[in-house]
């Protein structure tokens, strides 16, 4: 199958789980996980229309998105694994959005940049919805005082994004986040990778976060 193939056969399934849960097809973004993939693969995705691209490290995104910027002026990019506070000046003109703030440092010195920077990334809590402690992320039960937090450091904070435990049912972390995004009425609810977005979609996903499905197996480890 090629990407293009893929592309279109994800597209299907996530306006078939759409509307299967009521829901406007367009109201649930294709985030395409291309970390470990070559440059063609990222390419070959924007050339069947992909515009939204996931990239789990600053370096490698750096490497592989920064030659394409010019030709893919349309092309959005987003950090979906931890950021380390001294990488997070290069994150914050490389990425469009960020969907990993998970810690009161890495907020501070966001709101810093912020201050002095025309290029603001889209910003995402990262909540540990399975307590997980070797996860990052925010305790479900500390999100109030973390997104006051934000708000005094002027920091906007546009939605959630969380990575359920592996081996356990995603439905119920799915929906704890749902809760959560609307009780503190944000937006944006990323959750839902290749084996389950369907369940997220269903749960109330408005970004799922692509990256087997569309582009082929990581030869190499993440
Ligand atoms: C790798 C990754 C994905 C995509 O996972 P697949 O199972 O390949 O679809 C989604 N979200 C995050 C945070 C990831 O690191």
């Amino acid at each position: 199958m090629t990407i293009a193939a893929n592309l279109a056969k994800l597209q299907e399934r996530i306006a078939a789980a759409a509307r299967a849960a009521n829901r406007a097809p367009e109201t649930v973004a294709l985030i395409a996980v291309s970390k470990t993939q070559p440059m063609q693969a990222v390419q070959e995705a924007y050339a069947a229309g992909q515009r939204l691209f996931g990239e789990n490290r600053v370096q490698e995104a750096d490497g592989k998105f920064t030659p394409l910027r010019a030709s893919c002026p349309d092309l959005q990019l987003q950090l979906i694994g931890p950021l380390q506070t001294n990488k997070a000046a290069r994150a914050v003109s490389l990425f469009d959005s960020i969907a990993t703030l998970d810690r009161h440092k890495l907020a501070t010195t966001l709101a810093a940049l912020y201050a002095r920077q025309t290029n603001r990334p889209e910003l995402l809590a990262e909540i540990n919805s399975g307590h997980e402690p070797q996860k990052a992320g925010i305790a479900p039960e500390a999100l109030p005082d973390f997104l006051a937090q934000c708000r005094d450091l002027a920091l906007p904070v546009r939605g959630l994004m969380c990575i359920p435990p592996v081996d356990s049912d995603p439905a119920p972390h799915f929906m704890a986040l749902t809760r959560m995004a609307d009780t503190h009425q944000l937006l944006i609810r990323s959750m839902g990778m290749s084996g389950d977005f369907e369940t997220a979609i269903r749960c109330g996903s408005t970004h799922v976060r692509i990256g087997t499905a569309l582009f082929g197996s990581r030869t190499t480890p993440v």
